[in-house]
């Protein structure tokens, strides 16, 4: 827009020509995302990093462009790509190809003969997220997309509490993509709990109170000063 506006005494685009460079800007700063939209009551708003529904505190979810995700995404285009979770990247909130936990997601199916047997039922197979990538934890999969748009926003530093794998996932992740990390702990925590965490390098915060008391504080903290998660 800036080009625009700089260009704008020189020379005056066709009509066609504004639209067509609009696209481009919209399809290359959002991907496939539309809006964030309140799950409560439907307000939309800009694709920004914010979380809550100033109306009603309702949750604001990702609205996607599902005819353009149509257009370009089909059972063949995914089965040719990488096995990760990002073979669904049309499907998950980030505008630009991934940065972050490249390799996550895809974990195996176990089949359960026994349970299967047990539960009346005649097959049924469990998704082992243990062995997720970096931190054996599904954690890894919110964290990668988190971590990624964040990068993509701007951020330089992330946070969140925890009371375990978020944590482990935070300052994992964060080490290998640069970030740097702030991990919101109970004062009271098991020491055992926060040595993975320790070993990526974040700058720990211990809170006297219990974890809905310290994710409060780390969310109006990252709020305050524009941290990249919550
Ligand atoms: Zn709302």
């Amino acid at each position: 827009m800036a080009q625009m506006r700089h260009d704008s005494s020189t020379f005056f685009p066709a009509p066609q020509l504004v639209f067509k460079q609009l696209l481009g800007l919209m399809s290359e700063e959002n991907g496939y995302m539309k809006a964030l939209k309140c799950r409560e009551c439907g307000r939309e708003y800009p694709l920004t990093a914010n979380h809550v529904c100033e109306f009603d505190f309702g949750p604001l979810e990702v609205a996607y462009d599902y005819d353009l995700i149509r257009n370009s995404l089909n059972r063949e285009v995914i089965s040719r790509r990488s096995n990760s979770m990002w073979r669904y990247r049309e499907l998950l909130p980030v505008a630009k190809e991934p940065t972050v936990g490249l390799q996550v997601g895809y974990t195996p199916l176990v089949k359960a003969d026994r349970l299967a047997k047990r539960l009346g039922i005649r097959e049924l197979w469990i998704k082992n997220d243990t062995v997720n990538y970096p931190t054996l934890s599904f954690k890894d999969r919110v964290v990668s997309v988190a971590l990624s748009r964040s990068k993509e926003l701007g951020f330089d530093t992330v946070a969140c509490a925890s009371t375990g794998n978020l944590a482990n996932s935070v300052a994992a992740n964060a080490a290998s993509a640069g970030l740097r990390a702030f991990v919101f702990i109970p004062a009271d925590l098991e020491q055992g709990k926060i040595v993975n965490s320790l070993v990526y390098g974040p700058e720990v915060i211990s809170i006297k109170g219990h974890y809905d008391e310290v994710n409060r504080l780390c969310a109006e903290i990252a709020g305050k000063i524009q941290l990249g998660l919550r």
